[in-house]
């Protein structure tokens, strides 16, 4: 069903994901195609059972190199990405993002464990982003995630 040439899936959290079971009626998600851009895969896990429950479809990927051809194969809809990534910065695969026609309207949330004075400048300065810090609440990145997607 999911095509990504670098997709990583292990899908054993569910019990994580069913605690959150009551909170997820008004979730605009089904339909919506989210990528993550993360190289931890206990986070990259966590996301994906998080979302796929709550009806979204998940891609994603380890490498910042990827993001543009998965873009566009794929069309996601949303961009969660990790700003530090192991093959790049995010902040660039951010840049090469609106660059790219086909990929400027996209909204990307950053995942970050800093919050510097760049990336709240950033922030600023690019309407459409949006950045959240880890360890996160799953509920309140989700509730962000349908906010960007409205
Ligand atoms: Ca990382």
């Amino acid at each position: 069903m999911i095509t990504c040439a670098a997709i990583v899936v292990r899908e054993e959290e569910a019990a994580m994901a069913s605690s959150r079971e009551q909170s997820q009626e008004t979730s605009s998600g089904p339909g919506k195609r989210i990528l993550v851009v993360e190289d931890e895969l206990e986070t990259e896990e966590m996301l994906r059972t998080y979302f796929e429950f709550c009806g979204y479809e998940v891609l994603s990927t380890a490498w910042g190199k990827d993001v543009q051809e998965i873009c566009r194969e794929s069309h996601p809809d949303l961009i969660i990405l990790d700003l530090q990534l192991p093959d790049t910065d995010g902040y660039q695969v951010y840049q090469e993002l609106g660059n790219t026609q086909q990929t400027s309207h996209i909204p990307v949330i950053f995942l970050t464990k800093v919050v510097d004075d760049d990336l709240k400048a950033t922030s600023r300065a690019t309407g459409a982003l949006d950045y959240i810090t880890k360890p996160f609440d799953l509920q309140e990145l989700e509730r962000r995630v349908r906010d960007a997607l409205r």
